[in-house]
């Protein structure tokens, strides 16, 4: 399948973004960073050791002094700015999401608009953040807060969306008054590049934003800098694991955003054709490599049969492909690596006993050389099963049949993770009831994935800690400080 030639023209040149200058040359370790649909390398990216790390804070300290003091609407200003470049590069953004990391330009059709919105919504708060005032007896005093910013933000993001969480952390992050040093892994470099280099265009000041694309090496190393003031973490648990190790060091505060097993509960009151749309689209969209993606689908056994027979008539329409045209729903996964780890879960799946219905194989042919899965679905899935329990990160949907609204609570939550949770069901007692009862950061009801700026991401149980979005985004990157005076 040869590479769409404009999407790697779109690439920036790899290197660091450091106190407003970009570094392409470096002393460390070089990664072949390939396109998903062909597998070919698109440009050497150097990775970011302790020595970027150094630099990145040292700047982002220094920018503090003016961006941390800035009068607040001047915040706003600069702000506002750089969302109103992000509208307008739009489309050279979304080539460039797809040569990343495989988006397939259907995909990302709102991602631009969506993060230029986060901008603009948390500039509307740059100026709004202040303090209350507390009440005192039996006094006579004065007592107040101030929200204030942390200072320095490592921020590390995933190779799955870094564009997306670009935007959630540091819209939030810039306007409670907070420099960043954000750290993309060497899978997807280019997003935090692109849209670090647009923000300087845009006046934000050098070093309030400075990205250095790194390993786990340089992750380590800037989550155990004490120039550090709190970390914001997006990707596995298992890293989190490590980052809560590190961070013990400076007893850093931090915020997790991490993966899940999201369920998607289907009644059999349910508008059949809504519940096969979203169940395929939430599951098998981006190839099943979104966080809140819905790949546990409980349904109702007297719908069940039916269901997995629509949805594997559906799957089957589906020909994943090259993900720069127009018409392709389905993309490659990330990597070779990836491809491996997905079969692996289909071939422990099988080895158990679980009923595979469609897909379970890389796809050949023309997609031979790029990461292709197809669209796989497992049927009748023990709950305790591996491919149940456990974040595949691609293209494969497990059903398993409830008998009744307290059943299909109860293997909903038996999980690890609360990510997010879907509900399809036309009986509006029913959706809250249940939305109530689901431990899960997120509900979804007769939709998916549609997430407004001003509502709070978060996971609960081991899918997160804090949030992101809204008015609790802005509480994440501000912290309280209280003022008493006598009277
Ligand atoms: P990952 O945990 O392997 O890597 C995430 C980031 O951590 C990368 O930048 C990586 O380079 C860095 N890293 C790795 N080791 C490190 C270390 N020792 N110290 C510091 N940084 C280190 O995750 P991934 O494979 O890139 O992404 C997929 C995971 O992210 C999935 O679990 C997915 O569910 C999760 N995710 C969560 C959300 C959310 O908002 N909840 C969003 C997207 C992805």
């Amino acid at each position: 399948m040869p590479v769409a030639a404009a999407d790697i023209a779109a690439l920036p040149t790899p290197g660091f973004l450091i106190g407003g200058t970009k570094v392409t040359a470096a002393d460390g370790p070089l990664h072949e960073h390939r396109y998903a649909a062909n597998g070919e390398i698109t440009q050497l990216v150097p990775l970011g050791t302790a020595r970027e790390v150094d630099l990145a804070v040292a700047a982002a300290r220094k920018a503090f002094l003016t961006w941390g003091r800035m009068p607040a609407n001047e915040r706003r200003i600069h702000m506002l700015r750089f969302a109103t470049l992000i509208r307008e590069k739009t489309d050279s953004l979304r080539r460039m999401m797809t040569a990343e990391n495989g988006t397939p330009w259907t995909a990302s059709a709102n991602s631009p608009q969506w993060v230029a919105e986060l901008f603009e919504y948390n500039a509307g708060w740059a100026d709004k953040i202040g303090g209350e005032v507390v009440s005192t007896f039996p006094g006579p005093a004065f007592d107040y807060t101030l929200d204030e910013p942390y200072g320095v933000i490592a921020v590390i993001v995933p190779w799955n969306g870094p564009f997306v969480s670009f935007g959630q952390t540091l819209a939030p992050a810039l306007a409670a008054g907070n420099t960043v040093v954000i750290k993309p892994p060497e899978l997807a470099p280019y997003s935090c590049l692109m849209l670090g280099e647009l923000a300087l265009e845009a006046g934000i000041p050098e070093g309030v934003i400075n990205v250095v694309p790194a390993g786990p090496e340089g992750g380590e190393a800037l989550v155990r800098h004490r120039g550090v003031d709190k970390i914001h973490f997006t990707g596995s648990g298992a890293t989190a694991r490590k980052i809560i190790a590190a961070s013990l060091e400076n007893l850093t505060p931090y915020g997790l955003e991490l993966g899940g097993k999201s369920a998607r509960l289907v009644f059999a009151d349910s508008d059949p054709s809504t519940a096969i749309r979203n169940a395929i689209g939430s599951a098998i969209g981006l190839s099943g490599q979104a966080c809140i993606c819905g790949s546990r689908v409980l349904v109702e056994k007297s719908i069940y049969e039916n269901f997995v027979a629509d949805c594997q008539a559906a799957i089957e329409q589906i020909r994943p492909g090259d993900p720069s045209l127009p018409d392709t729903f389905m993309g490659p996964v990330i990597s070779q690596g990836a491809v491996d780890r997905i079969l692996g879960f289909v071939d422990r799946a099988q080895a158990s006993g679980q009923r595979l219905v469609t897909g379970g194989r890389r796809l050949g042919g023309d997609l031979a050389n790029g990461y292709f899965v197809a669209p796989t679905i497992f049927a009748d899935v023990d709950p305790d099963a591996d491919v149940a329990r456990n974040e595949v990160f691609g293209p494969i949907l497990s059903f398993i049949p409830f008998e009744d609204e307290a059943h299909a609570i109860q293997l909903a939550n038996d999980s690890d993770f609360g990510l997010a949770a879907y509900i399809e069901s036309e009986n509006v007692k029913r959706v809250h009831r249940v939305s109530a009862a689901l431990e899960a950061g997120t509900v979804w009801i007769n939709g998916f994935h549609d997430l407004p700026v001003g509502a709070p991401f978060g996971g609960y149980k081991q899918s997160g800690v804090g949030h992101v979005g809204g008015k609790w985004g802005i509480n994440e990157f501000s912290r309280t400080k209280n003022v008493w005076m006598r009277l």
